[in-house]
C-alpha cells in the first residue's frame, strides 16, 4: 500500500513512575496515618504500576486542616496573583503533556490519541480559562465582591482522571478556595503527578491536597465538618448517598452523575458525518463517558442505511495497546467495570435484542470489550434504560420528530443528546424539547472550558465550566 505506516508504540520511557507514592498533604508527600497502601494496575496489561498510600479518616482530617489553614492567605491574595499560579500550572501541564498523556493511558487504559489530543489539551485549557477569571470576579455578574466558600472537598471518577481534576480544581482556586481532592481508586497516578506540578509551580502549601483512596475516604471527606463545599462526579447511586450526607448540614453541593444520552439521526442528516458522530459518541473512551451517546435513535426510513454504514465503520476500528498511536479503542478501566458491561450486554441478549460486534481479536491480558451494537431494542430493554458505561450502543427507531423527542426524554437521566439534521429550525425546536444539560447538533462530545456542563434529573445539579462554573465556588 502507499502507506507502510506503523509507528512504534508511544515510548513508555517518557514517564518515570516511582514504585510508591504518598498522600499529598500541606505541600508534602507522606504515608497514610495507618500505613495502608493499595496497588494501581494498568488495565491494558494488568501490570502493577505503583503502590499508593491509601487515605483514611485521620488523613482526611489532616488534609482538611491544612486546606483550612492555607485558605486565609490564599483567599486574601489579589485575583491577579492567584491567576499567576494558575497560568503557571497550565504552562507546566503543557510542557509535561507528553509524559502525562502516556501516564494517563497507562493508568486508565484509554488510547494515547485521546489523552494526547483531548484530555491533556483540555486540562491545560481549563487552567488557562479559569486563570483568566481570577482577577475579573468583580465583573462576572455576581456583585462587586463575591467571596470564596472556603475548603472544597472534591471526589472524582476514573474515566477522565486528570481532566475531572482540572474541572474541579481550576475554578476552585481561581475563586480563592482551597482544595482536598480524592481521585478514583483505579486511577490515582495523574493526580499525584499533578501534586508535583503544584510544587513545581510554587503553589503555597495546603492550597491543594490530594488523597488517593477508596470510597470510605471520599465519604469521610464529604462528611468532614471542616469542608464548606462538596463537588462530586461519579455514579448516581453514590451521588444520592452524598446528597443525603450533605443534607444534614450547611455545605454547598454540586453533583455530576450518570447519563443515557440519545443521538437522534433524522432522515435528512448527512449520513457519513452522522456515522462518525455516532462512533465518536459511544466509542470515545470505550464508552466510559457520562455524556456518551449510548442510545441511537434513527428515523425508520434511513435506519438500514445508517446501520450498514455504521457496521462498515466499526469493522475498521482498531482495538488494542493504548500506547499505539493507531489504536481507536483501548482497555476497559477495571475488572469490575468489565464485569458490569458484560452483565448488561448479556441482559440485552437475554431480553431478546440482537447483538453484533465486528470481528476483532482482543488481547489476552488486561480488560477488553469489543465494540458492540444492539438492534431490535425496545424502550423496555435494560440496555435502553440503564447506563452501561462501556462500548455498547443500543439502536432504536422513530418515525416523527415528536416520537424522537418522547423516546430521547424517556430516561431518568438528562445529561446529553445529539441531533443530526440539515434543518436548522428542527435543531432548535428539538433541542428546546430535550431534557438534557447539553445538546450537540451535527457533532458530539465537543467540550470547551467556556461552556457550562451538567445535568437535569438524575444526572445531577450544578454546572461546571464557563462563567456558571465559578458560581459553584462563590458566595454571592
Ligand atoms: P463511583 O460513584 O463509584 O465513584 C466515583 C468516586 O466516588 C470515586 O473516587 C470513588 O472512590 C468515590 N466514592 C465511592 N463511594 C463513595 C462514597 N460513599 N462517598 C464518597 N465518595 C465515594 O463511580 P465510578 O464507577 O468511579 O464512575 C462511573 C460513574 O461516574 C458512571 O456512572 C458515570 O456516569 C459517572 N460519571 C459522571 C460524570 C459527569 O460529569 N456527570 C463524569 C464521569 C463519570
Amino acid at each position: 500500500s502507499a502507506f507502510a505506516y506503523a509507528p512504534a508504540p508511544e515510548s513508555r520511557s517518557v514517564v518515570d513512575i516511582a514504585p510508591s507514592y504518598g498522600l499529598f498533604i500541606d505541600g508534602e508527600f507522606s504515608d497514610a496515618a495507618d500505613g495502608r497502601v493499595f496497588k494501581t494496575v494498568s488495565p491494558s496489561s494488568e501490570e502493577v504500576l505503583s503502590e499508593v498510600a491509601q487515605a483514611g479518616e485521620a488523613d482526611v482530617d489532616r488534609a482538611v486542616r491544612a486546606a483550612r489553614k492555607a485558605f486565609a492567605s490564599w483567599s486574601a491574595l489579589p485575583g491577579s496573583e492567584r491567576a499567576k499560579y494558575l497560568f503557571r500550572i497550565a504552562r507546566i501541564v503543557q510542557e509535561r503533556s507528553r509524559e502525562l498523556a502516556v501516564l494517563e493511558s497507562l493508568d486508565n487504559g484509554k488510547p494515547i490519541r485521546e489523552t494526547r489530543d483531548a484530555d491533556l489539551p483540555l486540562v491545560a485549557a481549563h487552567f488557562f480559562y479559569y486563570a483568566g477569571w481570577a482577577d475579573k470576579l468583580a465583573h462576572a455578574g455576581f456583585g462587586p465582591a463575591p467571596r470564596p466558600l472556603g475548603v472544597a472537598g472534591q471526589v472524582i471518577p476514573w474515566n477522565f482522571p486528570l481532566l475531572m481534576l482540572a474541572w474541579k480544581i481550576a475554578p476552585a482556586l481561581a475563586t480563592g478556595n482551597t482544595v482536598v481532592l480524592k481521585p478514583a481508586e483505579t486511577t490515582p497516578l495523574s493526580a499525584l503527578f499533578f501534586a508535583d506540578i503544584c510544587r513545581q509551580a510554587g503553589l503555597p502549601k495546603g492550597v491543594v491536597n490530594i488523597l488517593p483512596g477508596y470510597g470510605d475516604a471520599g465519604a469521610a471527606l464529604v462528611a468532614h465538618e471542616g469542608v464548606d463545599k462538596v463537588a462530586f462526579t461519579g455514579s448516581t447511586a453514590v451521588g444520592k448517598q452524598i446528597a443525603r450526607t450533605v443534607a444534614g448540614g450547611s455545605k454547598k453541593l454540586t453533583l455530576e452523575l450518570g447519563g443515557k444520552g440519545a443521538n437522534i439521526v433524522f432522515d435528512d442528516a448527512p449520513i457519513d458525518q452522522a456515522v462518525e458522530g455516532i462512533v465518536n459518541g459511544i466509542f470515545f473512551n470505550q464508552g466510559q463517558v457520562c455524556c456518551a451517546g449510548s442510545r441511537l435513535l434513527v428515523q425508520e426510513s434511513v435506519a438500514d442505511e445508517v446501520l450498514d454504514a455504521l457496521k462498515r465503520r466499526l469493522s475498521t476500528l482498531r482495538v488494542g495497546d493504548p500506547l499505539d498511536k493507531n489504536t481507536d479503542i483501548g482497555a476497559i478501566n477495571s475488572a469490575e467495570q468489565l464485569a458490569r458491561i458484560t452483565a448488561l450486554a448479556e441482559a440485552g441478549e437475554a431480553e431478546g435484542a440482537e447483538r453484533w460486534s465486528p470481528a476483532c481479536e482482543l488481547p489476552s491480558a488486561g480488560y477488553w470489550f469489543a465494540p458492540t451494537l444492539f438492534t431490535g431494542v425496545t424502550q423496555a430493554h435494560r440496555v435502553a434504560r440503564e447506563e452501561i458505561f462501556g462500548p455498547v450502543l443500543s439502536v432504536l427507531t422513530f418515525r416523527t420528530p415528536a416520537e424522537a423527542v418522547e423516546k430521547a426524554n424517556n430516561t431518568p437521566y438528562g445529561l446529553s443528546a445529539g441531533i443530526w439534521t440539515e434543518k436548522g429550525s428542527r435543531i432548535l425546536s428539538v433541542a428546546n424539547q430535550l431534557r438534557a444539560g447539553v445538546v450537540w447538533a451535527n457533532t458530539f462530545n465537543k467540550f470547551d472550558p467556556t461552556s457550562p456542563f451538567g445535568g437535569y434529573k438524575e444526572s445531577g445539579f450544578g454546572r461546571e465550566g464557563g462563567r456558571h462554573g465559578l458560581e459553584a465556588y462563590l458566595d454571592v
